[in-house]
């Protein structure tokens, strides 16, 4: 039996993010059930950073992990996390009040957005067809995150300060004994007194292992294809183009074109695969807005986002089961909201309140505890 301070179950970016920030305060080990951390969603995301994107919780947890993305710890990547990406929101004539509704919502936090004429919008993408543009909405400070430099970084300074990451260790028993949580896995048999639940879509099958009651996780598949774009156009600094309603969106990725129907089809928490109709309306949808053709898909590939009721993620002590703490529900914002959820994470299990940073950004505990939904 290994013993530490905290055991970590998922080794995606929310465990191993969190497990970075618990490393600083006590020992450390995560639970991976693949061979790979990062195989599940988090290997597959858009890997985008939108001050702009989902509810005003969400909003806030983004601006809050702003700092650590621009300025990493010293050594935590060679790379810079983030590159320039600006975000363009499209609206059809008939979408101009959504469009309206938008900007006016996302300016309070997000002063820098900014309203575009068709014609502005049409020179910034010039693929869209003009009969399908009226107006825009740009986040001109958007940005592309380098996904897997940012997970890498946290593993790695993990393990600098101490921590482990078990990996074919898939958490089958989880039972509680002498104020010890007890892990069985086929890479040996983990206690702490402290769980974190960071196992993505597998959140309320990993409560159900302790006969945690669950928090209602919905999985939801989201599909993505990348195409090739047309010789003749430099894609290179187009935005990620948004449909204003989340019916699809398109930017470049590594010199292709990456296409999403923004499908949110509920599923089983599994190995995630794309259904043919999804990939059919991605090049459906990017056809009818824009003049690209495409004759063929290069790559497709889906995830899991992960939701509760309220669309907050979940992060918190269970309440009912002591020593057990949620980190779930990350949607389609877990990579550009790990910084302050981990530090939320070891905040709230460590001194048992938000860091000041956070609940300056307006951000309470009971917006983000398992005790809401309950
Ligand atoms: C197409 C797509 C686009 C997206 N775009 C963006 C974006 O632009 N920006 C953004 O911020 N987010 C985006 N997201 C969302 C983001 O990818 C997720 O919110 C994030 O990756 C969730 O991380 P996670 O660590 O919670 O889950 P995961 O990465 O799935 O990690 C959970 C881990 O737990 C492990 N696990 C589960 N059960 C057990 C067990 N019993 N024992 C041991 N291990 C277990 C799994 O193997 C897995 O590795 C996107 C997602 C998709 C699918």
């Amino acid at each position: 039996m290994e013993r530490c301070d905290f055991l970590v179950v998922g080794a995606g970016i929310a465990g191993a993010s969190a497990a970075y920030e618990l490393a600083a305060s006590g020992t450390v080990i995560v639970l991976e059930q693949e061979s790979q951390p990062g195989y599940h969603t988090t290997g597959r995301s858009a890997a985008q950073f939108l001050e702009t994107y989902g509810n005003s919780v969400v909003r806030r947890l983004t601006r809050a992990s702003r700092a650590f993305f621009f300025t990493p710890p010293k050594g935590f990547t060679e790379h810079p996390l983030l590159s320039a990406r600006p975000a363009l929101y499209i609206a059809r004539e008939d979408q101009l009040d959504a469009l309206a509704r938008f900007e006016d919502k996302v300016r309070r936090l997000t002063p820098s957005v900014e309203r575009l004429s068709a014609d502005r919008t049409l020179e910034i993408v010039p693929a869209l067809k003009e009969a399908y543009v009226a107006a825009s909405v740009i986040e001109p400070d958007a940005m592309d995150i380098d996904v897997h430099a940012l997970h890498q970084g946290y593993l790695r300074d993990l393990r600098r300060r101490g921590g482990k990451v078990a990996t074919d260790a898939e958490m089958t028993a989880l039972s509680r004994s002498h104020r010890m949580w007890v892990a069985e896995t086929p890479a040996g048999s983990f206690s702490a007194p402290v769980i974190v639940n960071a196992a993505g879509a597998w959140c309320d099958a990993v409560a159900g292992l302790a006969g945690v009651r669950p928090i209602g996780l919905v999985p939801k598949r989201r599909t993505a294809v990348t195409i090739d774009p047309p010789p003749e156009l430099d894609i290179s600094a187009w935005p990620l183009t948004i449909d204003i309603d989340e019916q699809f969106y398109f930017k470049p990725e590594a010199g292709q074109i990456l296409v999403s129907p923004a499908d949110e089809t509920p599923s089983p928490p599994c190995d995630s695969r794309p259904d043919e109709i999804d990939v059919a309306l991605a090049v459906e949808r990017v056809q009818e807005a824009t003049t690209l053709t495409v004759p063929r898909i290069k790559h497709e590939w889906s995830g899991l986002r992960s939701f509760v009721a309220d669309n907050t993620p979940v992060v918190g002590m269970d309440g009912e089961a002591d020593g057990f703490f949620w980190l779930a529900g990350q949607g389609g914002y877990g990579i550009q909201t790990a910084p302050a959820m981990a530090r939320a994470t070891a905040a709230l299990i460590v001194s048992g309140a938000l860091p000041d940073d956070l609940t300056e950004q307006g951000l309470r505990e009971s917006a983000l505890a398992p005790q809401r939904l309950r």
